[in-house]
C-alpha cells in the first residue's frame, strides 16, 4: 500500500511518515499544497493524509481539484481541534475522514486502515481469501492459522492482492502501489517476489494471468 502525506509542519510530517513506514506503507510526502496536488494527480495512492493549512495551495483547494479531476482515492484530512467548519468544508470538498490535531498516531493509523479496506470493499479488519487471512490491525498474514513470515515488500504485495482479491492486477499497477516515487522501479522483479510469496504461502492461489498480470483467487472458484 502506498500513501501520500501532505503536511507542512516539518516535525509532524517526519513523525507521521515514520509511523506510516513502521506500519508497512510506502510513503511519498509533500510539504506544500502545490507539490501535494501534483503528486496526488499523477501518482497512484491507496490513501492520502492531507493537512488543510498549507502554503502555496490550501488543503481544501487541493482536495476539490483532485475530485474535480476524478481522483477517487480515500482522503483523510488533518484539522485544527476547534475548527468544526474546517471539517464540514473538508467533507464537502470530498474528504472521507478527518482527525483533529493534536491526535494519537494510533487513531490516525486505525482510520487509515479502515479507509483503505473500505475503499477496496472490505468491512471487516480481517480480510480473508480461502485459507489466507490478513489481520490489518497487526499487519500479519496467516495461512490456515499459521503466521507467514514475509519481508516488508512481500507483505505490501500480498496485502495489496488481498485487498484487491479476484481482480487481475497488472505488473504496472503493482509497482505503482509497492514503491515510492524515488524508487528505481523495475517491474521484472515483481515476478521474483510473486514466486517467493507463492512458496511461503504453500498454495497456488496467487496466479499469473499471462500477458495481463496477477490474480489472487480462492482455489476451486
Ligand atoms: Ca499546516
Amino acid at each position: 500500500m502506498r500513501l501520500l502525506l501532505v503536511e507542512d509542519d516539518k516535525d509532524l510530517n517526519r513523525q507521521i511518515k515514520a509511523a506510516l513506514i513502521d506500519n508497512g506503507y510506502v510513503v511519498d510526502s509533500a510539504q506544500d499544497g502545490e507539490e501535494g496536488h501534483f503528486l496526488g494527480s499523477t501518482e497512484a495512492y491507496d490513501a492520502v493524509v492531507l493537512d488543510l493549512g498549507l502554503p502555496l495551495m490550501d488543503g481544501i483547494s487541493v482536495l476539490e481539484s483532485w475530485r474535480r479531476e476524478g481522483h477517487k482515492m480515500p482522503v483523510l484530512i488533518l484539522t485544527a481541534r476547534d475548527r468544526w467548519n474546517d471539517k464540514v468544508a473538508g467533507f464537502d470538498a470530498g474528504a472521507d475522514d478527518y482527525v483533529a490535531k493534536p491526535f494519537h498516531m494510533e487513531e490516525l493509523l486505525a482510520r487509515l486502515r479502515a479507509l483503505i479496506r473500505r475503499a477496496a470493499g472490505h468491512a471487516s479488519s480481517e480480510i480473508t481469501c480461502g485459507p489466507i487471512l490478513l489481520d490489518t490491525k497487526t499487519s500479519r498474514i496467516f495461512v490456515n492459522d499459521a503466521q507467514v513470515k514475509l519481508t516488508s515488500l512481500e507483505f505490501r504485495l500480498l496485502s495489496y492482492m488481498l485487498h484487491q482479491q479476484g481482480r487481475v492486477i497488472s505488473r504496472t499497477e503493482l509497482v505503482e502501489h509497492l514503491y515510492d516515487q524515488d524508487f528505481d522501479r523495475d517491474s521484472n522483479t515483481i515476478e521474483v517476489f510473486v514466486g517467493r510469496i507463492r512458496k511461503k504461502l504453500g498454495t497456488n492461489m496467487l496466479k499469473t494471468v499471462r500477458g495481463l498480470g496477477y490474480q489472487l483467487i480462492e482455489e476451486g472458484v
